[in-house]
């Protein structure tokens, strides 16, 4: 079986959130699946050298104003299909935005033109390699499904996973004329969404299958609260939409082996979790905590994430004698409360503002919970980190964030299979309550520790959910 994944993004070439790090595992864990997956990605600045190491398998003279190549290389286990255009992805700033922090002006021409050279492969193959499935991922490559709708010639049946319903990529309708689009696809059913050129909604409307990254996200985008003007499309459309949940690589985040802890540890032998908690209050400026938890946040700073919740919530959780470590970067109103409230509770509450990959190692190395009071979530991977880390995770319940923890309610004590809290509503009053309840539980240490052995064995890997994946390209190939 062949897979062609069309994505913007895949760690640790480049990455701005979660939906990198699931292109740079799946693709691994199908391979011990005899899934051939590989991923067609634009050739971003920061990652050239990747480029510079690959055979060229195919190329053309003129792809939305510009010479383009595409260059097949393997890299830290995945095989990629690089697309070279200079034109659209050789720039200083980020992937989707500019220097100034603005979207790219011409990011419907960017990502249009991947979607356009995935059907090219899909349909024509690369170098020979010819794939038996498309699996578009988010707005980015929304459109491969449309573009393979309007030829003529045969086409592999597509997958497409929504990684995040917040971005969807909608455009100026006169986009369509550019990217080649026939008008006779601008309707409601099909690219059409509130006047615009919507990218997401073109994979929603024409891919065969439509997948999210958790079983309750995908109930919950079938309903107003949650679907962002996508719901009645998808509720349309409900025999076809699934929820599977992402893994973590288990390699990378593994608390045995990570050498970003200043002390693996594991189940069995966590007492050396405690020098990445000393090490951790010493690099955030925190005293020690009061008999109460460290807990931890490492996040985009966005409503989303309703960290500004957070916020309200600083006065009980210091109350508590409890001490917060805050890694993220995002909102430059919410980085600046954070920034205030750390000089406000200094010692209590620490914060730092940016992205660092190894920081976010030992955080999870050496808190003792990880807050996510996200307003909604479609998968999250730090709840998953948290787990395999023993670092309890105290969680909204929504999206996959309600099925990856089990709430330490008192029939799940009695059962001795909690691994968290989870709390709902989503308000500072529901956030302070879960706050107050970590602390309880984490007064009682036999039953944390309990609870923070049993979080390292739940299985956050990807074995399940990569069979899952194969199961729907299995039976679109039958069809
Ligand atoms: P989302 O994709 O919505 O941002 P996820 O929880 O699915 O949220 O994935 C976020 C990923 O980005 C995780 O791997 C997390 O550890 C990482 N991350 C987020 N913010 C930071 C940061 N400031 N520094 C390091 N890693 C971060």
């Amino acid at each position: 079986m062949k897979v062609l994944f069309v994505a913007s993004e895949c760690a640790p070439f480049v990455k701005t959130g979660g939906l990198a790090d699931v292109i740079g595992a799946v693709p691994k864990a199908l391979a011990g699946l005899d899934v051939d997956a590989r991923v067609l990605m634009p050739l971003y600045r920061p990652m050239k050298h990747y480029g510079a190491k690959g055979r060229c398998v195919w190329k053309a003279a003129n792809l939305q104003g510009g010479k383009a190549r595409l260059i097949a290389t393997k890299a830290e286990g995945v095989e990629l299909l690089l697309l070279e255009a200079p034109h659209l992805f050789d720039r200083d700033g980020g992937i989707y935005i500019d220097t100034a922090g603005k979207d790219w002006a011409d990011n419907a021409l960017r990502f249009g033109a991947l979607a356009q050279v995935a059907a090219e492969v899909a349909q024509e193959g690369a170098a020979g390699w010819l794939p038996d499935i498309v699996h578009a991922h988010d707005w980015q490559a929304g459109l491969v499904p449309a573009y393979l709708r309007q030829s003529a010639k045969p086409a592999p049946p597509t997958v497409l996973t929504i990684h995040n319903i917040a971005f969807q990529g909608n455009f100026p309708n006169d986009m369509m004329k550019p990217l080649g689009l026939k008008p006779a696809l601008y309707t409601q059913e099909g690219l059409e969404f509130w006047g615009h050129l919507g990218f997401l909604k073109a994979g929603i409307a024409y891919s065969d299958r439509v997948t999210t990254v958790s079983p309750t996200y995908a109930r919950e985008i079938m309903e107003p609260e949650f679907g962002m003007g996508f719901e009645g499309l998808l509720s349309a459309r409900a025999a076809d939409v699934s929820g599977i949940l992402n893994g973590i690589d288990t390699q990378v985040w593994d608390p045995e082996t990570d050498t970003d802890l200043v002390s693996t540890y594991s189940a069995k032998r966590l007492k050396p979790k405690e020098k990445n908690r000393d090490s951790l209050l010493q690099r955030f400026g925190l005293t020690a905590p009061d008999n109460a938890p460290l807990f931890c946040v490492v996040t985009r700073l966005t409503t989303q994430k309703g960290v500004d919740l957070l916020l309200e919530a600083l006065p009980a959780l210091t109350g508590r004698g409890a001490r917060l470590a805050v890694l993220g970067s995002g909102d430059k109103a919410l980085e600046a409360a954070f920034v205030a409230a750390a000089r406000q509770y200094k010692g209590q509450v620490g914060v730092i503002i940016g992205y660092d990959e190894p920081l976010s190692h030992l955080m999870q190395g050496g808190s003792d919970a990880i807050l996510i009071p996200s307003r909604f979530e479609p998968c999250g991977l730090t709840q998953l980190y948290g787990l395999r880390y023993g670092t309890i995770p105290v969680v909204a319940r929504t999206g996959g964030l309600a099925d990856t923890v089990i709430d330490a309610n008192e029939a799940a004590i009695a059962a001795g299979c909690s691994t968290g809290v989870q709390f709902s509503p989503v308000t500072v009053s529901g956030l302070v309550h879960a706050i107050h309840r970590a602390c309880d539980l984490f007064a009682d240490r036999k039953q944390w520790v309990g609870m923070m052995r049993r979080a390292m064995r739940h299985p956050v890997g990807w074995a399940d959910s990569a069979q899952a994946y194969k199961d729907i390209y299995t039976a679109l190939k039958e069809t």
